[in-house]
């Protein structure tokens, strides 16, 4: 299942300048994709139009063959699993409790919860290790806790596509490199994988393809080694940077510059 746009604009009631100006991209089935920019640039807002949530003015988001807003919404979250930067619980619920609700667009008035239901729960929590956490309140946990348990709840729907936003911000080093590898796994296992980061480096080492957006146009759109060019970085974040070969991964190394 890819995610794709075609010359798409897409601007906010009242604002003069397009969160999103003519963007085409295209993640590729089975890839870990990244979108990158700086604050501002429409990365967000490219995760919104892909999840059919917003009208655009112009051009189209897709899911697989169709456009986002053309899709049945049970229909497409059966297939697109996604987790938000941050979400608040109201309710005391608990770990299985949450990433169960990933099985609701499986459900329905004639097909209760099911063996295949509990199976599938089981399995992403195992999958993002939150297993010894089932029955805690989602409120007691740690950030890098909770953010394997809305992992495990996206995981539970058993999407063909993932679309994450900033997965991976205030996590610590093992917590970060646990989730890029889950999520380097599933993309191995043929699940299209999109996700915003700041995290240029992680990114090259991790993705096959990557977007750089800069105030809502697309900057640079390619495999790491395409993107992550330093004239590239220089113009969209304003800042002097050198990009050279990581010794250890090979991949691209960005290292911002002190100002001049
Ligand atoms: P990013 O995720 O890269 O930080 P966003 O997609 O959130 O960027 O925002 C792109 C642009 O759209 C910014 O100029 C932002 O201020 C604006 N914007 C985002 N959400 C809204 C909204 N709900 N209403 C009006 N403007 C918005």
């Amino acid at each position: 299942m890819t995610f794709s746009a075609q010359d798409l604009v897409v601007r906010y009631g009242g604002s003069t300048r397009p969160a999103l100006n003519g963007v085409s991209m295209t993640a590729p089935e089975g890839d870990l994709y990244a979108v990158l920019g700086p604050n501002g640039s429409g990365k967000s807002t490219l995760m919104r139009a892909l999840l059919g949530l917003v009208v655009p003015e112009r051009g189209s988001a897709r899911v697989g063959p169709r456009d986002s807003r053309s899709w049945d919404r049970r229909a497409l979250a059966r297939e697109v699993g996604a987790v938000p930067q941050t979400e608040t619980f109201a309710f005391p619920l608990t770990v299985r409790e949450l990433v169960a609700m990933g099985r609701y667009p499986h459900l329905g008035p004639l097909r209760a919860e099911g063996r295949e239901d509990r199976d599938a729960v089981a399995a992403a929590m195992e999958r993002c290790d939150v297993g010894q956490l089932a029955e805690r309140s989602v409120h007691t946990l740690s950030g890098g806790e909770l953010q394997r348990v809305r992992i495990a709840r996206a995981l539970a729907q058993a999407p063909r596509a993932l679309i994450l936003d900033e997965p991976t911000a205030s996590l610590d080093v093992r917590h970060e490199m646990t989730i890029l590898g889950l999520m380097r796994g599933l993309a191995e296992r043929g699940t299209t994988v999109l996700f915003i980061t700041h995290h240029l480096n992680l990114a090259a080492r991790y993705s096959g393809r990557m977007l750089l957006l800069d105030e809502g146009r697309v900057a640079a759109e390619g495999t790491p080694e395409q993107v992550l060019r330093a004239e590239v970085l220089e113009t969209v974040y304003r800042w002097p940077v050198v990009v050279e070969a990581d010794p250890t991964t090979g991949s691209p190394r960005v290292t911002p510059l002190d100002p001049a």
